[in-house]
């Protein structure tokens, strides 16, 4: 038996195109285009190519980008002044600000100073409350990308036995509320969860999401399960340089897995489909038009 590849490439190419149609009917209806401003504090090379990246995302959706780059050593205040200012600008949908952050400003702070409804990353704590309560908010793009996944695979989650490793508010909690929401049976696996292996095994769905390259074996899967692996680790490669390397032993996996996500190709691409999808929400929702259909939960 060979697990299916969950190609989350090619389903996020397919949202990204849905989601430029959809941003082309929402600019000609409304006259504006939906609106992204992105943060960089400092050089983190990492956190370059992420806004590089999103950035042109957003572009090619026809989504407006606004990148606001500001020095290493910018103070939190001046920081929670841009923001307020962002908050404040009709033409701004969507707020993010990319993370880490340098250690004389308090990401806590800076992330509840934006608007609930701009926050498309999901992590204010209006957002975290709406989720787990069952209302609309905006829900954190990796996770909702895990669900689009698991959703396009499986169909209905009703009643299926889930396990999340991991318990990050990024990924782990989020995912695991997604996966409450229709109505898996979840648990939540971390540092110290004793018989990891005995939990995993028992999943039909299992998200790992610890960012330890290859801790999950083939006999931590359950024969046919659907696994999706969010870890994003480099590894050292037999060339000299590194490699991408997720948190399940692929090549091992796919013998006993029914579906599988790889790494890259998998939950990488989602995240930042994801992140248009929320964005175009937020414009929709400031218009007063309901989002359109399968862009969020
Ligand atoms: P994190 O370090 O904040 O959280 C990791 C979680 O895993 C913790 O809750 C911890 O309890 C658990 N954990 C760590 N080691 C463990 C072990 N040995 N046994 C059991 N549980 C263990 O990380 P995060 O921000 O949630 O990210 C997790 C992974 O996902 C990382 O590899 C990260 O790079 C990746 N990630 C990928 C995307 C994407 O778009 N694909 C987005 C975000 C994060």
């Amino acid at each position: 038996m060979s697990a299916a590849i969950i190609d989350g490439k090619a389903i996020a190419a397919q949202l990204r195109t849905r989601i430029a149609a959809q941003v082309a009917r929402f600019r000609q209806s409304k006259g504006v285009a939906p609106g992204l401003a992105v943060v960089l504090v400092g050089e983190d090379p990492a956190s370059q190519v992420y806004v590089r990246n999103k950035g042109k995302a957003s572009v090619a959706a026809g989504i407006d980008s606004f990148e606001h780059r500001l020095d290493a050593a910018t103070s939190q205040d001046e920081l929670l002044a841009l923001i307020g200012r962002l908050n404040a600008d009709p033409s701004i949908h969507g707020i993010l600000v990319q993370l880490p952050l340098p250690p004389q400003i308090d990401a806590g702070r800076v992330i509840d100073a934006i608007d609930p409804d701009k926050d498309v990353d999901g992590f204010h704590i209006s957002n975290v409350g709406r989720l787990n309560t069952g209302q609309p908010g905006m829900v954190p793009c990796t996770p909702l990308g895990c669900l689009m996944m698991l959703r396009d695979h499986l169909g209905d989650l009703s009643g299926a036995e889930a396990v999340v490793l991991g318990r990050s508010n990024i990924v782990g909690k989020p995912m695991a509320q997604l996966l409450l929401r229709d109505n898996a049976t979840v648990t939540i696996a971390h540092s110290r969860t004793r018989d990891l292996a005995d939990i995993c095994r028992r999943a039909e769905i299992l998200v790992a999401a610890a960012g330890r390259p290859g801790m999950i074996g083939a006999d931590w899967i359950r024969p046919g399960a659907t696994v999706i692996d969010v870890g994003i680790n480099r590894v050292p490669a037999a060339s000299g340089k590194t490699r991408l390397v997720g948190d399940v032993e692929f090549d091992a996996a796919v013998a006993v897995a029914g579906a599988i996500t790889p790494v890259p190709g998998g939950v990488g691409p989602m995240t930042i489909a994801c992140l248009l999808a929320n964005t175009l929400t937020a414009a929709c929702r400031a218009h007063g038009v309901p989002a359109p259909e399968g862009l969020t939960t």
